[in-house]
């Protein structure tokens, strides 16, 4: 729990470091999010209908009483993902950093890192309110109750490889480095049944051995983030403050000791008022991500 509260200081000391390399390694090019295509959608409809899917139904009674559960009022359903994938990844060469996948739907992504806070209401909620979200797991922070993890998993939500006991990448050897990543590829994909196919480092901090741990040990690319949610509200890495379609959103498994009293479930509502007032909307990362082929 301790390492959990700490780790909010550790993302403030490292975020500097961690643009400048992400810059400097070419890997954070921004060229998808300015698209003048992205304001197709108006902000009252249903679906944002950018996919041509015809007469999506506004949200059914039992959905909104299901959303009202959780004081929420249901978010526009998830368009359809494109059938061309717009994030295809290679088998081969370095692995490449993405912080948002390029499209002008307007959506959003929800990653949920470590896994220190397992609570039952939670799992609850994601039955309710079908939001698809990401896992970034770490085996020291799951190992109490793999279980819990797999109900998510059984649940249709991915589960990616956030290292073996969470360290500063950068700070380890380039055999230390494979070592957590290789490690908890193997508890991950023994445990799961699947391979997990995206990689994230902790604190978001990488080097160029990172990349040839990440490549060796299975995952084909490395996922960054463009807001973080804290308890209320996201920091944003732009000054504007404003969600772009495509944005990678990361947040943690957290209770009320690192929440400052506030749930899982409640912070996680917040996150998603944050984002419907920008009326977007949740989709599925992995969909809109082509895995090597073979
Ligand atoms: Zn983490």
């Amino acid at each position: 729990m301790k390492r959990h509260s700490r780790s909010g200081r550790f993302y403030g000391a490292l975020a500097g470091a961690v643009v400048v390399a992400l810059t400097a390694g070419g890997c954070g090019a921004d060229g998808g999010s300015g698209t003048g295509t992205a304001a197709t959608a108006s902000p009252s409809a249903p679906s944002d209908g950018t996919t041509g899917t015809p007469g999506t139904a506004a949200p059914s009674a039992d959905t909104a009483a299901l959303w009202k559960k959780w004081g929420l009022t249901p978010l526009p359903e998830t368009p359809e993902p494109p059938a061309d994938k717009p994030l295809k990844l290679s088998a081969t060469g370095p692995v490449p950093v993405f912080s948002h996948i390029p499209t002008s739907q307007k959506v959003v992504f929800i990653t949920i890192d470590d896994g220190a806070e397992k609570d039952p209401e939670f799992i609850e909620m994601m039955r309710d309110l079908e939001i698809p979200i990401t896992m970034f797991l770490t085996d020291d922070s799951i190992k109490s109750d793999y279980g819990y993890f797999r109900t998510l998993a059984e649940m249709g939500h991915h589960i990616q490889n956030h290292t073996l006991h969470h360290p500063v990448m950068n700070t380890l050897s380039e055999a230390g480095q494979k070592e957590e990543v290789c490690g908890n590829q193997k508890v991950l994909t023994e445990r799961y049944g699947t391979a997990p196919l995206l990689f994230r480092p902790p604190y978001g901090a990488y080097d160029h051995n990172t990349r040839t741990a990440v490549r060796e040990c299975g995952p084909a690319a490395i996922v960054w983030w463009r807001e973080s949610m804290q308890i209320k509200n996201m920091q944003y890495q732009d000054p504007d403050k404003k969600l772009r379609p495509g944005d990678i959103i990361l947040a943690h498994f957290r209770g009320p000791q690192e929440l400052k009293g506030t749930t899982m479930t409640e912070m996680f509502a917040q996150l998603l008022r944050r984002i419907q007032e920008q009326d977007f909307t949740v989709a599925r990362l992995e969909d809109y991500i082509q895995p090597p082929a073979g």
